[in-house]
């Protein structure tokens, strides 16, 4: 039995968007916070850095998590709490040029998106994105592209995943997409400041034990009892005993296991010169780059690249070093001035905080599993992005995961008719 109250003790695991969402809320509950990071910063999967291009131009690239899109109301809440505001990059997330096959237009993509979503909908329940493309019209170059556009922005393969990803992360309608102004990591950092000293950087999280009314947690640096606990780690650490002793039961593990992990990786070639704003994918590559404005008004002299799907990775990184995705981009690129700094990659399956890009539901998955994800085991409340039903692997999803399990912590201590009175 929970001895959860009023100013209880809540340990959260993770200062990811998802832990710092929930501890930002519990510590507005009265709650008394402490947050365990394994890094030596915040963001987790958010993770901006500066590298000088153009003529010594300081560029702000996003090794993690880039684009806000459409619906992101909790960030933007998040936002104007801490100050911060978004720029329009210029280009749309949704929309792509595709290289390989000049004689398919982006408009043919898009319609051909919104057929296939069209066909999803006729299931009672999401089949695979495979069943969908399987029975799409139109030429194989066509669906075969489609295929690429939805295994790059899954970061899995076409034939595992729902079909409901037509609707969210691989929607192909025309809409604007954002980054916070400075990077998107200026969103963590905001958090984690207001949480002051409450923020322990570079403490691992080794195990944690329900022991009935409170929970133990072993960290790298020692051991301390809290009335509750909110796990806002990656799904791959979460699910893996090796990664994290977390005492749960058959049904969270069952739950934990039917998600997928998706796997992706992001290059950035610096630039000579300023470039126009563009979208550009390879289906062949399952990859795709862009150039977009910041928040100087002017694009970036840098071309970004986001490779998907585990199968791409592991073609690409045949030499060890990407150098074959780096000829690629600058091949299907031609247009653009390439300086000779450095390229830099980044392999979130390689990153053992990470162990892979983001989440992503199997057929039939959705909703009920995300029930299930986030159902508390005792004390043990979970969030992070493979959890949320709507925005799932996206930073939204991960900051509506954290704010729901603060909730949940809420509604434990203060009972659902109060909460409901309050709301
Ligand atoms: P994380 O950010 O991973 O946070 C978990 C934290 O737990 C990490 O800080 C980690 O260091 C810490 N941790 C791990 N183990 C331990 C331990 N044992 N003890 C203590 N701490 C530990 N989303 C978008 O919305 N738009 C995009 O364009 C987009 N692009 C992406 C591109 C790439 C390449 C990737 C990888 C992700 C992208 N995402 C995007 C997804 C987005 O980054 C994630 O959904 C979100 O950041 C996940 O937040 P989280 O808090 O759930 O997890």
């Amino acid at each position: 039995m929970s001895a959860l109250r009023e100013g209880s003790r809540v340990a959260v695991l993770g200062a990811g968007l998802a832990g710092l969402a929930a501890a930002t809320q519990l510590k507005a509950d009265g709650f008394d916070v402490t947050v365990f990071e394994a890094r030596d910063r915040s963001g987790g999967r958010v993770w901006s850095e500066t590298i000088t291009a153009g003529h010594d131009r300081p560029c702000v690239i996003e090794r993690g998590a880039e684009f806000v899109l459409h619906g992101y109301t909790t960030m933007r809440r998040l936002l104007d709490l801490t100050g911060l505001s978004l720029v329009d990059t210029g280009m749309s997330y949704y929309v792509r040029a595709l290289a390989d096959t000049p004689e398919i237009s982006t408009q043919d993509v898009v319609e051909a998106g919104r057929a296939a979503a069209t066909i999803a909908r006729t299931y009672p329940s999401p089949p695979s994105a495979e069943t969908v493309l399987q029975r799409l019209e139109g030429n194989d170059r066509l669906v075969d592209a489609l295929r690429g556009r939805i295994e790059i922005s899954t970061a899995v393969a076409a034939d595992q995943v729902s079909a409901d990803t037509l609707e969210h992360i691989a929607s192909f309608e025309p809409r604007p997409s954002w980054r916070i102004s400075g990077g998107n990591q200026e969103l963590p950092r905001a958090l984690a400041a207001r949480l002051g000293t409450a923020v322990r950087y570079r403490e691992s999280v080794h195990s944690v034990t329900d022991l009935g009314d409170e929970v133990l947690v072993e960290t790298s640096t020692g051991s301390a009892v809290y009335d509750a606990v909110v796990a806002a780690l990656p799904l791959s650490i979460v699910r893996d005993p090796s990664a994290i002793a977390i005492s749960v039961p058959g049904w969270k593990k069952a739950a934990l296991n039917r998600v997928l992990q998706g796997h992706a990786a992001k290059l950035h070639l610096p630039l000579k010169s300023v470039p126009k704003t563009s979208a550009v994918m390879s289906t062949n590559g399952r990859f795709w780059t862009w150039t977009a404005l910041d928040n100087t008004g002017t694009v970036t002299p840098v071309l970004n690249s986001f490779m998907g799907s585990p199968g791409a990775l592991d073609r690409a990184q045949g030499d060890g070093d990407f150098n074959a995705w780096i000829t690629h981009a600058r091949y299907i690129r031609p247009e653009l001035d390439f300086s000779d700094s450095e390229a830099v990659t980044t392999v979130w399956r390689n990153d053992p905080l990470a162990r892979g890009a983001y989440g992503a539901f199997a057929p039939g998955g959705g909703k009920q599993d995300s029930e299930e994800l986030e159902r508390p085991v005792g004390s043990i409340f979970f969030a992070g992005e493979y959890a949320d039903p709507d925005f799932t692997g996206l930073m939204e999803g991960a900051l509506r995961s954290g704010e729901r399990a603060a909730a949940r912590i809420r509604t434990a201590v203060r009972g659902p008719k109060a909460e409901a009175v309050s709301a």
